[in-house]
């Protein structure tokens, strides 16, 4: 897997960057693999179906956060790679 560990397998986020960690597991553990914004007592949060959800949606927080198009586009364009949306 290398590099991809690092980051939400749902969202792309760094996971280092989640305050809170990752998210939490049904039996309360954190998840390795998931955030806390995607993933809470064992089931995404969200209606999330496709990777092109997911890009959306976060290319507009990325958006409202002052992100520029060029970097909203380079966060997100490994989505569809991540272990949530790989087919
Ligand atoms: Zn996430």
């Amino acid at each position: 897997m290398g590099n991809l560990d690092k980051f939400c397998q749902s969202c792309g986020m760094p996971l280092e960057k989640d305050p809170n960690h990752g998210g939490t597991n049904a039996d309360g553990s954190k998840s390795a693999k998931y955030c806390s914004y995607c993933y809470e007592n064992g089931a995404f949060i969200g209606n999330f179906t496709s990777a092109k959800e997911m890009q959306e949606f976060v290319r507009a927080q990325l958006k409202k956060q002052g992100y520029w198009l060029f970097t909203r586009y380079l966060y997100t364009m490994h989505i569809p790679q991540l272990q949530r949306w790989k087919k």
